[in-house]
């Protein structure tokens, strides 16, 4: 969707015969079922605990953590570390001021109630600076997220004083897409506007890195492909299927055995992802500059093909669990 124009293709189904087909899921039921499952696991819950610092290497890790409430400190050891912090939140020992540019993409997001989108619909949204989405998630709650430059949201700002950031963002996209204006015509929206950013997209995974890294704490793909959470339970099994599998009880204290895990989940990882992250990132360079949204939304008028291409290119249609099925075996 972009001004008044909106293009529709069918999504490709996906490659696995059980789960042909995406399904939205709002993160507070999913981030919910992730913890029972992994409590009922046996896995030792902390919450709500903050990691402040690490230090020490393969085999021998020290994490400083601290109790959120009681601001009680504690020093946990662990032979391997898995980096899981996401992209947004830097460790208190990592903190600096980062100096602010233009260019930089801040992110929102709110939940509507009332909302209106056929069954089905995925719209990708494409303005001047910025690109978002819309999904119907479970019980009829719309979630319309996008990210904006910096420079063009201060502009915004500048012509309604008085208004909040999250307020300027939604008459934005009410004015500029069409498609975004017929879906909340009767909607309420729930709750304030969340944001985060900037968003930082790249890869920050190393074949060296002493600590394993997973999610967006490996690498942050621009969401316009709505591929991260994806990815971040993809990289986590595919993480998984090295430390589990590597062969015969590797002793995880062996400094050498983990550097060889991490190279290969390295090599890996960079086989499923790394172009997942470069379609990504021509995607939103396409979708927020106007010069080249215009003969790109041209183009797949002629040629509505273009869109299940960019989503199996993107990733849409394969799952790493099942194109890797020799390993499921070792889980
Ligand atoms: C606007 C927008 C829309 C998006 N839309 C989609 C979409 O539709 N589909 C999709 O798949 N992806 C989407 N994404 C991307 C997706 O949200 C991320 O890729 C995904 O959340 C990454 O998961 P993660 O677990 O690596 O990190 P996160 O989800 O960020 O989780 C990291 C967790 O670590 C916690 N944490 C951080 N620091 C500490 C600390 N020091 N101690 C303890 N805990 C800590 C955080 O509180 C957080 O709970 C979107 C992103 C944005 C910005």
């Amino acid at each position: 969707m972009r001004g008044t124009l909106s293009i529709v293709a069918k999504l490709p189904p996906a490659d696995d015969g059980l789960h042909r087909w995406g399904r939205a899921l709002g993160r507070d039921t999913l981030d919910e079922l992730l913890l029972e499952q992994a409590r009922s696991r046996g896995v030792h819950v902390m919450q709500p605990w903050s990691l402040q610092s690490f230090e020490g290497g393969p085999g021998k890790w020290r994490c400083e953590v601290r109790a959120v409430d009681t601001k009680a400190v504690l020093t946990l050891r662990a032979l391997v570390a898995i980096d899981a912090h996401g992209s947004w939140e830097p460790l208190p020992s990592d903190r600096f001021q980062q100096a602010c540019s233009g260019s930089d993409l801040l992110a929102f997001k709110a939940n509507f109630s009332g909302a209106s989108l056929p069954t089905g619909l995925l719209p990708v949204l494409a303005f001047e600076g910025g690109y978002g989405g819309m999904v119907m998630a479970e019980q009829g709650v719309l979630t319309l997220a996008c990210c904006v430059r910096r420079d063009r949201l201060t502009a915004l700002r500048r012509a309604s004083p008085g208004l909040s950031a999250g307020e300027v963002v939604e008459s934005l996209l009410n004015r500029e897409c069409a498609g975004v204006q017929a879906a909340l015509l009767s909607a309420r929206r729930i709750g304030a506007w969340l944001a985060a950013g900037p968003l930082v997209p790249g890869i920050r995974l190393r074949a060296d890195d002493p600590v394993f890294r997973i999610g967006n704490a490996a690498a942050e793909a621009h969401p316009i492909i709505g591929e991260g959470m994806s990815m971040a339970f993809q990289s986590a099994w595919l993480l998984c299927t090295h430390l589990i599998g590597a062969g015969a009880q590797p002793t995880l204290r062996d400094v050498t055995w983990q550097r060889a895990v991490g190279q290969a989940y390295a090599k890996d990882w960079h086989r499923q992802f790394a172009r997942r992250l470069r379609l990504a990132s021509a995607f939103a360079h396409l979708a927020m500059r106007p010069a080249l949204a215009s003969p790109l939304m041209a183009l797949i008028r002629v040629w509505p093909g273009l869109l299940p291409l960019g989503a199996t290119l993107g990733g849409k249609t394969r799952c790493i669990t099942t194109t890797r099925s020799t390993h499921d075996s070792h889980l």
